[in-house]
């Protein structure tokens, strides 16, 4: 059995994020821990070469916070969410893809496709993509 001490700092440490960010990639890139091309970063996020672009440009947008997925309760990440985006239009443009059009892409949970559980917003552009998806 844990002393209770200890048992309270576990609870804080997981409460504050650390447990989870432990072993999250996108969190290892947002600390700098982990190389990647990263092309744009401010306080709120980063935004990276995907590592297997599926598209000529193919960004990913990650917010530092550890945030696992569009499931969690955002109610107070409202002000991040609409930076996330605002960002991702900024990258799109600086990428010349805004005018021939790219798309956003947030997958959430497996059968969405999604590998990395640390909220991310895909780029995609370069070529034409196809409706609907796979
Ligand atoms: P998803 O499948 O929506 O979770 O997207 C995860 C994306 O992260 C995939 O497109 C991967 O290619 C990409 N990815 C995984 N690890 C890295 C990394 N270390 N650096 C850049 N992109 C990565
Ligand atoms: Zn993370």
């Amino acid at each position: 059995m844990l002393p209770f001490a200890l048992k309270k700092l576990v609870f804080y440490a997981y409460k504050r994020g650390m447990m989870k960010m432990f072993g999250c990639v996108f969190c290892q890139v947002a600390a700098h821990e982990k190389p990647a091309k990263i092309l744009y970063e401010d306080a709120h996020c980063l935004v990276l070469q995907d590592i297997n672009p599926k598209a000529p440009v193919h960004l990913l947008v990650i917010p530092r916070k550890h945030i696992t997925s569009l499931n969690e309760n955002l109610e107070n990440d409202k002000a991040l969410l609409g930076h996330l985006l605002i960002v991702a239009a900024r990258l799109a443009k600086e990428q010349g893809i805004d005018g021939t059009g790219y798309r956003t892409v947030i997958n959430t949970n497996a059968e969405a496709g999604q590998t990395v559980f640390h909220l991310h917003i895909h780029i995609l552009g370069g070529r034409i993509l196809h409706w609907p998806p796979g």
